[in-house]
């Protein structure tokens, strides 16, 4: 019988070792943390009895049937839809931006054909935007770019908005009619027990042991088949060529009694404000009752030592080292990267269910693998 190791507990630790061990393999799950479900862990707290989620707020989101059918296999979700609103100096703006936010900024009436009209007409005149900053200008025109954009992924991403690629404005949509649902996606929700108890499920099941409270060192895949790494890839490799960037958020924690924010989310875009967000975790279950309320203010940094890796950076520069630690790996036998740290992307939580998917189905036939398939297929462009 194959025996794998797996370092991390979070959703693609807990995937593969569900696809592996129903396989027929004895899998073990070790992570450092003394939780499963990685960022999206979730818990109560303690004074409010309001479901925090620790890492920050995860909405799981996808348009993908594959997805929703794993995830709610193992928990029953409640529906969520996430409505942002934006406060700024100007006003308190409906987001993601669309026909409210466009009407009440520019103090107009348009229908939805006008309103496109109208913002066509404002975007710059760039053919193939290169960057996060030409995407915006050309999609929204400098009014709206500066003040929903701008100032909110400088303070976001700590780097000049045309340092960054296209596609992280493109995860926002923009819409010409009244829709503020955040995301696009056909399916939408939140576990009615948490995203921990959603992985516990995921990972309950005889041929899994899960070991927590405990660092795999990369040497430790030595007694195993095979060891499944889904942490940073620079880590596994001691970060000898360098350090992939990352940036990290914290949180300072209110709480009150009542309802203090009014929503779940509310984005501070404006530079002269010093966080990104806030969220009041209490809306993200609107079937649960709770008189206090505990509010999380979010900020965001580079990382330094010890803190824990977010957003993958994603520069030119960045790009560049992970092809070279990617190719490291290539060659480096018995050992394959999963997750969203294993291949430095920014990946939502479908992404990374249905791509460790793909890796457990592709690894069978090849137990050479180093990446998941659709990582393999970028590398190889
Ligand atoms: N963004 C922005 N203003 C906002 C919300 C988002 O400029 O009010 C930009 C920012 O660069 C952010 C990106 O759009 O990093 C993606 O936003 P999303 O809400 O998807 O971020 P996440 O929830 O994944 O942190």
């Amino acid at each position: 019988m194959a025996r794998y190791l797996i370092a991390g507990a979070g959703l693609a630790g807990a995937v593969l070792a569900r696809e592996l061990a129903e396989g027929g393999a004895e899998v073990v799950v070790r992570d450092e943390r003394p939780h499963v479900a990685g960022n999206c862990h979730t818990e109560r707290d303690a004074e409010t009895g309001v479901m925090v989620h620790r890492y920050g707020p995860h909405i799981f989101n996808t348009n993908s049937d594959e997805a929703w059918q794993y995830v709610n296999r193992f928990t029953p979700f409640r529906p969520f839809i996430n409505r942002v609103k934006a406060v700024t100096h100007k006003g308190v703006f409906s987001l993601p931006v669309n026909l409210h936010t466009i009407n009440q900024f520019f103090g107009e009436a348009f229908s939805p054909a006008e309103a496109r009209t109208f913002v066509e007409g404002l975007g710059d005149d760039i053919a193939e935007p290169a960057n996060f900053e030409e995407q915006g200008r050309k999609l929204l025109g400098s009014a709206l770019y500066e003040t929903f954009f701008d100032g909110y992924t400088r303070k976001q991403w700590g780097c000049e908005p045309s340092e960054l690629p296209a596609s992280v404005l493109k995860r926002l949509p923009v819409r010409f009619n009244y829709d503020d649902n955040y995301y696009n996606a056909r399916y939408q929700g939140i576990p009615e027990a948490g995203y921990t108890a959603m992985v516990e499920a995921i990972l309950d099941h005889p041929g899994i042991k899960v070991e927590l409270g405990q660092a795999v060192a990369p040497g430790d895949g030595a007694g195993f088949d095979h060891l499944f790494w889904s942490g940073p890839l620079d880590q596994y490799f001691g970060c000898q060529l360098g350090k992939l960037g990352y940036r990290t958020v914290y949180w300072t924690e209110q709480r009150f009694d009542g309802d203090a924010l009014g929503n779940a989310v509310l984005n501070y875009p404006d530079m002269s404000v010093p966080f990104t967000r806030k969220h009041e975790h209490k809306h993200f279950t609107p079937w649960e009752q709770h008189h206090k309320t505990i509010v999380f203010t979010e900020f965001s940094k580079a990382t330094e030592d010890g803190d824990i890796p977010y957003y993958p950076v994603s520069r030119p520069a960045d790009k560049a080292l992970f092809g070279q630690y990617a190719a490291l790996a290539k060659q480096t036998a018995g050992v394959s990267f999963i997750g969203r740290l294993g291949s430095y992307r920014y990946l939502n939580m479908d992404l990374v269910i249905l791509e460790t998917l793909a890796f457990a189905r592709a690894f069978k036939a090849d137990p050479g693998l180093t990446f998941p398939p659709a990582v393999e297929e970028m590398l190889a462009q």
